[in-house]
């Protein structure tokens, strides 16, 4: 079944340690960014889980504004070359593209999870 018990806090810290939303004791990936089919302690079905674009947008709204802000102010501070605007922002475009993908993505599944999102589906409305 999936859904949190209605005592349940909202599983932030669980998302961003990429732990499983339900016990916090199984491993959410089993790569990178890959998932797992299940949780290893609880048994949870994983397939519910689908992040989609989500992870990704908020990397590049978050991430492009702060490199594009870095950028800016330090060609209008120092006017440096272009091969040390390459040096200085391409190792900090991974630092802040890499690092919070994983977290981000973990943290909307836990919180999928919790709020029971899914895709929209058509029910049957009984005998009509
Ligand atoms: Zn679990």
């Amino acid at each position: 079944m999936i859904g949190p018990t209605p005592t349940d806090k909202l599983p932030i810290g669980r998302g961003l340690r990429g732990r499983c939303p339900r016990c916090a004791e199984g491993r959410l990936f089993q790569g990178f960014l890959s998932l797992r089919q299940a949780c290893e302690h609880c048994g949870l079905d994983y397939a519910f889980a689908d992040a989609g674009d989500g992870p990704a947008v908020f990397v590049i709204l978050i991430g492009g504004a702060i490199v594009v802000v870095a950028a800016l102010l330090t060609e209008v501070a120092y006017q440096p070359p272009y091969w040390l605007h390459a040096a200085l922002w391409l190792p900090l475009i991974l630092i802040v593209t890499l690092v919070p993908l994983r977290l981000i993505k973990g943290l909307l599944i836990a919180l999928q999870y919790h709020h029971k999102a899914a895709e929209g589906r058509f029910e049957r409305r009984g005998d009509v």
